[in-house]
């Protein structure tokens, strides 16, 4: 059976163009904001999509896929139905592929930040009286909708940083968490703190434009693709860059900007110092609850408590699937959060069609969307 025709499809895909997003005075209208663009948020825009509902997603991050992007891409998963094992980044390409025929925009590198009830829909149609929700981002977005579901997951991923407290004062400037542009690293000193596969990959391709490159881990072994460990140890035979291990213990400023100018290290014979003009700490990336957290919904050990037959919030017309989401007996797979999802955007229909009645068909009865489905 073709997933097509196995899917529930209340109404259609054609009532999206009922609604379709605008963008006035720099806010943009729709149905429904997704706050998180990891496996759940994915899957949680194709049901969208299948509703009939016009939604955006936006993410923290610079890509989607959350923890099986960001924590175990290459691990194996064996229990999402009817695959019987993929990868998770794999899972995560899927989930892009599944919801692609909808085209809805994905923003990247935007925090959910502040939401505001606007008008209630009574006032504005006369109908049940739900309000619409500004939802308000870091990169100044903003979003009239009519439901927000939020899948934020583990949190807010955010670069662990580097312990030392003249570190601050060095963001941005010589002490990096990402790598954004290679040509600015051109002809520096440049040491690359970690152990993972971005720590690595990172040393291998700035020791093509650096006049140095050193990897700094605090043990011999990683916990990286064995071919890129392989990699990184020749080109530290043949004299390309170099591996130190140890553990940053200060940063050394000079110059009336108070460049960085070296790096101690502390191995287990010495102290080193280093001469370097930029650190790229690539320890991991590490989750914050941020300020979805202070929404004003009841809230049990981080997670928001949801009503189990909507998952909608205490917060009416904000929903919660995935980790994110908490009732007795929640487990945190990645199946549970599809079922939320799935039900949330039921509710949410309600809010953006308060006039309509939701009717269950299956997408192979329903021609548009089939159509879209089927010739993606
Ligand atoms: C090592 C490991 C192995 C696992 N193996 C399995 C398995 O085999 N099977 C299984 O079912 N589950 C597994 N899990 C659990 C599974 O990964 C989670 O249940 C799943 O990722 C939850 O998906 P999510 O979309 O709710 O959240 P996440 O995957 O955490 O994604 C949340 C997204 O929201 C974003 N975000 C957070 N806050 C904001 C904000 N304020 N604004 C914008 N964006 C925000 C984050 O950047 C992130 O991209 C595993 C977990 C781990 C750590």
């Amino acid at each position: 059976m073709s997933s097509a025709s196995a899917t529930s499809a209340p109404n259609s895909a054609d009532s999206a163009a009922d609604s379709a997003a605008t963008d006035l005075n720099g806010t943009t209208r729709t149905d429904v904001l997704i706050v998180g663009a990891g496996p759940v948020g994915l899957f949680a825009a194709f049901q969208a999509g299948v509703l009939g509902l016009q939604c955006e997603l936006i993410d923290v991050l610079d890509r989607a896929g959350g923890q099986c992007t960001e924590l175990y891409p290459e691990k194996p998963i064996y229990d999402i139905p009817a695959v019987p094992g993929c990868l998770a980044q794999e899972l995560v390409d899927r989930l892009l592929d599944q919801c692609a025929p909808f085209a809805f925009p994905m923003h990247f590198g935007e925090r959910a930040q502040s939401v505001t009830e606007t008008v209630s829909a009574q006032a504005e149609d006369g109908h049940d009286g739900h309000p619409r929700l500004l939802v308000t981002t870091d990169g100044g977005r903003r979003y009239d909708v009519a439901a927000v579901l939020v899948c934020t997951g583990a949190g807010a991923f955010a670069p662990q940083r580097v312990g030392l407290p003249e570190a601050a004062a060095l963001e941005d400037r010589h002490v990096h968490y990402a790598v954004r542009d290679v040509s600015s690293f051109a002809g520096k000193r440049v040491v690359v703190a970690g152990g993972g596969d971005s720590a690595l990959d990172w040393a291998l391709a700035l020791r093509k434009v650096a006049a140095r490159v050193t990897l700094l881990h605090r043990r011999e072994g990683f916990r990286a693709a064995d071919g890129t460990v392989a990699e990184m140890r020749e080109a530290v035979a043949a004299g390309e860059m170099d591996f130190v291990v140890g553990m940053l213990s200060a940063l050394k400023t000079d110059g009336a900007d108070g460049a960085l100018s070296a790096v101690e290290i502390r191995t287990r014979e010495e102290t080193l110092t280093l001469p370097t003009d930029e650190l790229v700490a690539l320890y991991g990336l590490v989750s914050e609850p941020g300020p979805i957290a202070q929404w004003d919904m009841d809230m049990r050990a981080g997670r928001i408590l949801v009503d189990t037959t909507t998952y909608e919030s205490s917060r009416r017309g904000i929903f919660a699937a995935g980790d994110i989401a908490y009732y007795p007996n929640k487990q945190k797979l990645i199946l549970s959060g599809f079922h939320e999802a799935a039900l949330a955007l039921r509710r949410a229909y309600h809010y953006a069609f308060p006039e309509k009645a939701l009717v269950h068909v299956h997408t192979s009865n329903n021609a548009t969307l089939k159509e879209k489905l089927t010739h993606a």
